[in-house]
């Protein structure tokens, strides 16, 4: 009997900004080596360590329009003024052929992915505070006031996406949130319908009796 292979599964994680999705994924893709993860494409200016092709694609306005332009994109976003998205092909080619991917997106962007592929997981991370996140937004350094305000006043319509979501980890304490997001990789891992062929293929043996030693 022919192997078919079941579909790879497209996480998305999401949340404020500052919520700590970036942390918690860069521990995820270093337990879970194998999962592929989706480099955005964007406009803003690269920050100082940032890399071409590792922590985004940076383009320009005129190139991301074009590739709007050409559907290009699973899903994008004007995320604090400057475009961000997820290049449509790479994420749906992986998934086709039995990979998982993971993303790290904005709320815009994971309502938009949630609407061309519901069967997605949808993960909503949150900080336990509104003192938590003003402290993170802070203390990483990497906006200007006039950024971290945006983003605090955003707060309220952010949080009020999170019913939309599958699941809610709230980053409190780093390595809790780690463990609660590898329970969710895990638990989605061992759905059934996730695994219509494979467990096709594992029964059938056992009613085709294809036992092989003895
Ligand atoms: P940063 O500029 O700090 O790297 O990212 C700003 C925000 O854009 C973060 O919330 C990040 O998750 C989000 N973001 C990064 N890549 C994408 C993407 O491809 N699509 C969308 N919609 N948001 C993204």
């Amino acid at each position: 009997m022919q192997d078919i292979k079941d579909k790879g599964i497209l996480y998305v994680v999401s949340g404020p900004s500052g919520a700590g999705k970036g942390t918690i994924c860069s521990a995820i893709r270093s337990i879970y080596p194998e999962l592929n993860y989706s480099i955005s494409m964007t406009t803003r200016e690269p920050r100082i360590g940032e890399k071409e092709g590792i922590s985004y694609f940076f383009r320009t306005n005129e190139q991301f329009e074009e590739l709007i332009s050409t559907d290009s994109f699973l899903e994008y976003a004007k995320v604090y003024d400057h475009y961000y998205g997820t290049p449509k092909k790479p994420v749906l080619d992986l998934i086709n052929d039995g990979q998982s991917v993971l993303l790290e997106i904005d709320i815009q962007g994971a309502m938009k992915v949630k609407e061309q592929y519901p069967q997605g997981v949808f993960i909503y991370v949150v900080p336990p505070s509104l003192a938590t996140l003003s402290k993170r937004l802070y203390g990483r350094g990497t906006d200007t006031e006039d950024v971290i305000q945006r983003r605090l006043s955003e707060i309220t319509k952010e949080l009020s996406m999170a019913h939309k979501y599958d699941y809610i980890v709230v980053n409190d304490v780093l390595d809790i949130a780690v463990r609660k997001t590898c329970a969710i990789l895990e638990a989605e891992k061992c759905k059934l319908s996730r695994n219509e062929n494979q467990v096709e293929t594992i029964f059938s043996q056992y009613i085709n009796k294809e036992v092989s030693s003895k």
